[in-house]
């Protein structure tokens, strides 16, 4: 079998971690033959100097020498976004694996899929912007998307190309630290709560998002776009153990769900050895420890994102771009302690019901959306 070479974008981040632990692993599979970074030099010259990639990586240009004179062997250096556009195609990769957060990783998902790489996904925030043209550019150029989001990789293995047989598609949700707070409570609880997951350790953003639940909001429109599936065939189910990663129904009525336990080198693996199954160090699950796998219903009233992301996805348009860049503002304005918690989903509730939706946009009105988006929420939130 051939070894996928593979080009990391977000090399510092907790996906990227988890990519590089992947490609340490399974070395007879998989190369990194480009890294991309934002702004850590350190990390960013750690990861390069034991991968050796050929091609790396940074945004802030700032910066490059810093990297240059960390650096053991002399790679080829790009720079700026625009670098990280030319690292997206760059030559004799195959794949590119995007783990940017926020939505830098447009550009360069485009400009690998124009330059025919498969994508790996991890980045939810594309196909919530630009699902349509992204999906599409992807057909066109013949080119596959694999997601590494842990639910929607749980779904591709269960879907297994079946897409016409679907009936429903159930993403799981742990619920986050605040599944069982009282909602009169939600208005008091702190950064530093909101930032305990109890079952995945992941980015800041990320982490808030599965606090409020507008993770697995982005995640609905991502699976819709991801899989060609209705937004009312995309369903959630509370499943605290984030032990089954989501489930198909099929038409005959039977479920097919993945298990693993909560460690992104299992979707991030099979996104880059796909359709083959390999061996690794990975733990398997032990049911000697593992006796209980619970599942709820959502509280739809007292989570409001899950109901704001559903009408995004069905309105379509630039709508989802709109809902998540509100949230992204929001988010950050939280993390900075200026909002209490449950003004995360007001501010994006004002921002939507103000948008006024574009049907089938181009780039540029998904990119005007989301800076009208963010200028609106960030008044909004008063920054
Ligand atoms: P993180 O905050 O840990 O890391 C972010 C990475 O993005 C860093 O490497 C940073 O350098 C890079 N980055 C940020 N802004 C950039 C820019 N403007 N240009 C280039 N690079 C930039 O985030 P994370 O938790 O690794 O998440 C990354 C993406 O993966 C997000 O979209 C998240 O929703 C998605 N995701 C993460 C997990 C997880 O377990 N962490 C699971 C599923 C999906
Ligand atoms: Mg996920």
């Amino acid at each position: 079998m051939k070894r996928k070479r593979v080009v990391l974008l977000g090399a510092t981040g907790s996906i990227g971690d988890s990519t590089l632990k992947v490609a340490h692993d399974i070395p007879e599979r998989m190369e990194i033959v480009g890294l991309a970074a934002n702004s850590n030099v350190e990390k960013l010259a750690i990861a390069a100097n034991k991968t050796r990639a050929p091609a790396v990586c940074l945004v802030d240009e700032r910066k490059i020498d810093l990297l240059r004179s960390k650096l053991e062997y002399e790679p080829k250096i790009f720079a700026g976004e625009s670098g990280l556009c030319e690292i997206a195609k760059l030559d004799g990769a195959d794949m590119v694996l995007i783990a940017i957060v926020g939505t830098a990783g447009l550009h360069p998902a485009l400009d690998a899929i124009e330059t025919g790489k498969d994508l790996a996904v991890a980045s939810k925030e594309i196909l919530v912007m630009a699902g349509e043209a992204v999906t599409q550019a992807a057909q066109n150029r013949g080119v596959k998307i694999l997601p590494v989001d842990s639910e929607h990789n749980a779904i591709f293995q269960c879907l297994d190309g079946r897409t016409s047989e679907v009936r429903r598609i159930i993403l799981t949700a742990s619920g986050g630290p605040f599944r069982e707070t009282p909602r009169e409570k939600l208005e008091y609880v702190t950064v530093e709560e909101a930032l305990k997951h109890p079952t995945w350790n992941m980015g800041p953003k990320i982490t808030i998002d599965s606090a409020t639940l507008f993770n697995k909001g982005l995640e609905m429109i991502e699976a819709h776009w991801l899989f060609g599936v209705g937004m009312d065939r995309v369903e959630v189910v509370i499943h605290p153990q984030s032990i089954v990663h989501s489930m198909v129904e099929f038409a005959d009525g039977s479920t097919l769900a993945q298990l693993s336990y909560s460690n992104m080198c299992f979707p991030i693996q099979y996104a880059v050895t796909w359709p083959d199954r390999v061996a690794n160090t990975l733990p398997p699950l032990d049911f000697s420890t593992l006796n209980k796998l619970e599942f709820a219903i959502p509280r739809y009233e007292d989570f409001p994102a899950l109901n704001l992301a559903r009408r995004a996805g069905e309105a379509g348009g630039t709508l989802p771009a709109v809902m998540n860049a509100a949230n992204e503002v929001a988010v950050a304005a939280f993390l900075n302690r200026r909002i209490r918690f449950p003004q995360i989903w007001q501010t994006v509730t004002d921002v939507m019901d103000r948008h006024r939706t574009v049907a089938h946009p181009d780039l540029g009105a998904i990119l005007a959306a989301d800076q009208w988006a963010r200028a609106e929420a960030a008044r909004f939130v008063k920054l």
